[in-house]
């Protein structure tokens, strides 16, 4: 049923120039994992070059990473989440998509989350927090804790974490280190998602 209509949100996106970055892409990369088992929509950013040419989100040395960290947290990529970005389509160079273009995005993406209507959304990185809350505030401030937004029209929880480029910087796994942080919140996503 999930799929049905996810495949009809995705054709419809096809063909979309709703904004510049229709112009650029490769392929629209739409989502990945499972909507029907999906505890957790993860919103990441936008595509890089490697998903640009694949057309599945988190492919590329970043997603990789995330895929380790996800598995130490015990959380299926496959089975478990919901895998999206703030727009569909690679902006030129990677860089942060503006807010224009995740605008004229922001209907597939409400979409998305009200189809799948999951028990927890991820916001993976700045740019997926700054779509949803305070645009000044920083993601070190906040990564890790629980919000309640109301999203597609209903109060969702919701939680911050590091973008797993932002990890590839960092190798320590020390007390409070960024990916000790990062599998900690990882952690805390899991249990929410099995409550
Ligand atoms: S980024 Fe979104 S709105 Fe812009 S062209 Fe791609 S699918 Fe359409």
């Amino acid at each position: 049923m999930k799929k049905n209509l996810l495949n009809e949100l995705k054709n419809e996106c096809l063909g979309c120039k709703k904004c510049p970055l229709g112009e650029t892409r490769i392929n629209i990369v739409f989502s990945d994992g499972n909507p029907e088992t999906a505890k957790a929509i993860l919103i990441g950013e936008a595509p890089g070059e490697n998903e640009d040419k694949t057309g599945t989100p988190f492919v590329g040395r970043a997603g990789k990473l995330l895929n380790e960290f996800l598995e130490k947290a015990g959380i299926s990529r496959a089975q478990d989440l919901y895998i999206i970005n703030t727009v569909k389509c690679r902006p030129p160079k990677n860089r942060v998509p503006t807010d224009e273009e995740k605008t004229a995005c922001e209907d597939y993406l409400l979409k998305q989350i009200e189809i799948i209507s999951p028990k927890v959304l991820i916001f993976c990185g700045a740019t997926a927090l700054k779509s949803f809350y305070d645009k000044k505030i920083q993601i070190s401030k906040i990564r890790g804790e629980i919000l309640e937004l109301e999203i597609g029209g209903e109060k969702r929880k919701c939680i911050p974490i590091f973008h797993p480029s932002y990890l590839l910087r960092y190798h320590s796994l020390d007390e409070g280190s960024p990916r000790d942080l990062m599998l900690k919140d990882l952690k805390k996503i899991k249990k929410l998602m099995d409550a």
